[in-house]
């Protein structure tokens, strides 16, 4: 399953650089992972100072 970012997101920006595949960008209020494109690495979870980024 896909990592989803969650409400916590600040919109800081260091996942969106760190995603191997470039499936994270600026969504309204938070940023956002297609679900399509992520391959499930976990490195957004790794960088993100909120722990935004999860599997559910
Ligand atoms: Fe990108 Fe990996 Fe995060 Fe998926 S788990 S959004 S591939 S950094
Ligand atoms: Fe949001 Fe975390 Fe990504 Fe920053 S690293 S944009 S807080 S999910």
């Amino acid at each position: 399953m896909a990592y989803v970012i969650s409400d916590e997101c600040i919109s800081c920006g260091a996942c969106a650089g760190g995603c191997p595949v470039g499936a994270i960008s600026e969504g309204d209020g938070k940023y956002v992972i297609d679900p399509e494109t992520c391959t499930e690495c976990g490195a957004c979870a790794e960088v993100c100072p909120v722990g935004a980024p999860g599997q559910e």
